[in-house]
């Protein structure tokens, strides 16, 4: 299979000029600058933030780049991973002309996405056990699909997907394969960032919302070829992380121990969370996580929901979502929380179930 990525790009991004900053002619840090329009007093908190931050996030990348070990031109950051899913379709998918596929059950913003673009999507449903087809994702594949979105370890159904099926459709699909890890950090499989130069149609997209703790800042990331890198690039914002979010997570990136005892904490939370839900009687399911969340079966799921929710405890509700019929998806929390969860839902459900 030959991969040709001008081919995928939709005409008019493959010849655009890029918007160039105020800083892009003179990169020094020492100056007086009066090209930006900003500020020159300061802020009104006691923070700086008058000045335009580094559009290309150069710092950031490369500290990233020697944690996850993929060179600082193959990484892209984003305002949340849901910039880069939106680049994607802006970037390859003619409007009204092009599709994409998609594995439901899965994350919600994929569809979203392709939407607002006006993009149209193939779906191809997981197994029961959600795993995926790869003989029927190739059977939905025509001239039109751009793009195929793999989430894994997967949401809502927390668990991963095979690698050789992932890896047969990135052997056979001419166009981009993402590999969605938000919830990697959670699982014993290694990344696919390991297999960029295998696989030019790879990009592996991964988060600092999850297991760093940092969702509020915004920060997500797409690791691929330097092609397709330099091409989200060039159309992204120009200054689509703001300064905040970069200096706060450029420091944040020396406590990579914390994060490695937190998420140890979050996978013992979620077996004591799993063992304790293994004691109900009404519990019909627990399935198999590989994520920082349960999918569990629980009758009448909609009213056990709607009952949580007026004690205050807030789950997302998977009832009504293709193969998590009943479903109900917890996120891990402290002890203290999933004790308070757990307590409230026997209360429920000995009304309800
Ligand atoms: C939470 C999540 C993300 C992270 O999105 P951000 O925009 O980076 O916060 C990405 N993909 C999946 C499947 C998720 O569940």
């Amino acid at each position: 299979m030959k991969f040709y990525l001008i081919s995928l790009l939709r005409p008019h991004i493959a010849t655009l000029q890029p918007y160039t900053s105020a800083r892009d002619e003179y990169t020094g840090k020492i100056g007086v600058f009066l090209d930006a329009n900003e500020n020159p007093y300061g802020s009104i908190t006691d923070q700086d933030f008058n000045r335009y931050p580094d559009p290309y996030q150069s710092d950031l990348k490369t500290e990233i780049s020697k944690i996850k070990e993929v060179p600082a031109d193959q990484i892209f950051l984003g305002n949340g991973s849901d910039e880069a899913i939106d680049l994607l379709f802006r970037a390859f998918c003619n409007p009204g002309k092009d599709n994409v596929i998609l594995l439901p059950p899965t994350y919600g913003m994929y569809e979203v996405s392709a939407s607002i673009n006006d993009v149209a999507i193939r779906k191809v449903p997981l197994t029961s056990d959600f795993q995926m087809q790869p003989e029927k994702v190739f059977a939905a594949v025509d001239d039109q699909t751009k793009i195929i979105f793999i989430c894994s370890p997967n949401n809502p159904s927390a668990n991963k997907l095979k690698r050789d099926d992932i890896i047969q459709v990135l052997e056979n699909f001419k166009g981009i394969v993402v590999v969605d890890e938000a919830y990697i950090d959670f699982s014993d499989e290694p990344s696919f960032t390991t297999q960029l130069e295998q696989y030019p149609n790879l990009l592996v997209m991964q988060t600092f919302s999850k297991a760093w703790g940092l969702a509020s800042l915004r920060l997500g990331m797409a690791f691929g070829s330097k092609e397709i890198i330099a091409i989200l690039n060039r159309i992204k914002p120009p200054y689509n992380i703001s300064g905040l979010t970069q200096d706060t997570v450029l420091a944040s990136l020396k406590n990579y121990d914390k994060v490695k005892s937190m998420t140890q904490e979050i996978l013992e939370e979620r077996e004591f969370l799993k063992n304790e839900l293994s004691k109900l009687p009404f519990v019909q399911k627990i399935h198999p996580s590989h994520a920082n969340f349960l999918l569990v079966k629980i009758p009448n799921a909609m009213k056990v929901y709607q009952d949580l929710i007026e004690q205050k405890i807030i789950v997302r509700n998977r009832a009504k979502v293709l193969l998590c019929e009943d479903c109900l998806r917890i996120s891990v929390g402290t002890r203290a929380e999933n004790e308070a969860f757990l307590e409230n839902l026997k209360k429920v459900t000995s009304k309800s179930v």
